[in-house]
């Protein structure tokens, strides 16, 4: 799939004012600083669409971006949405803010009608962490249908990355009878941009 056109839209600060769910939505979210602005930047080929170090915890919205995509195949001009979602684990985040960020991602996980696929990012550089395993635990929980995507894989030594990640899916074994499908990404070297481009549209054709 080649990316024509990346804008920003909107930013909501609700799903009910998100824009109407005319097209597919593909969303991100993760750890603060897991490197989520800089895959949507990679992915989109646009050097500055996402706000990469913005401060963090600071801008607790929805954010709408319209993608406007072709595929392989002199195929028609495809449209979706791709979502920048506020992600969790900011320490200097207050109890308020913190209320107020989950009723905002609840609503939108389990009423969003276009959502196709979440993508949560994890940070390949370490083992598993508490947070992450608790928010795809809630994921689940809401049915929502997600992927994992390794980040920064360009940091560590291969080997360390691959633990990391067999860590992560050992953990997910004690409990999870069906594992998720996973990316392994570096912004920094442009890598899983073609395999995740590729999922998202074979999702779009279904
Ligand atoms: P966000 O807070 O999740 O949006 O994370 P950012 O995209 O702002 O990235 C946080 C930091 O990690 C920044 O300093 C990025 O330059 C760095 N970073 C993000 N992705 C990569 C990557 O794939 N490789 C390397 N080496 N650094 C990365």
């Amino acid at each position: 799939m080649e990316i024509r056109k990346a804008a920003y839209l909107v930013s909501s600060p609700s799903f009910d004012k998100c824009p109407k769910a005319d097209y597919p939505e593909y969303a991100f979210i993760g750890r603060s600083n897991v490197g989520k602005s800089s895959l949507i930047n990679m992915l989109t080929g646009q050097r500055s669409l996402a706000k990469t170090s913005a401060t963090p915890g600071k801008t607790q919205l929805i954010n709408h971006f319209v993608i406007e995509s072709s595929s392989g195949q002199k195929g028609p001009l495809d449209k979706w949405y791709l979502v920048d979602l506020p992600g969790y684990g900011y320490a200097k985040r207050s109890q308020s803010d913190r209320r107020r960020w989950e009723q905002m991602i609840e609503g939108y996980f389990r009423k969003r009608e276009n959502l196709t696929q979440v993508f949560v990012l994890i940070d390949s550089r370490h083992g598993p962490q508490k947070n992450d395993l608790e928010f795809i635990s809630q994921l689940d929980k809401w049915g929502v249908v997600f992927s994992l995507v390794f980040t920064k894989t360009d940091k560590e030594k291969p080997a360390v990355v691959e633990r990391n990640i067999k860590a992560f899916f050992d953990t997910l074994k004690t409990t999870w009878q069906f594992l998720p499908r996973h990316f392994i990404t570096s912004a920094e070297k442009k890598l899983g941009r073609e395999e995740m481009l590729a999922f998202i549209e074979g999702n779009n054709l279904d």
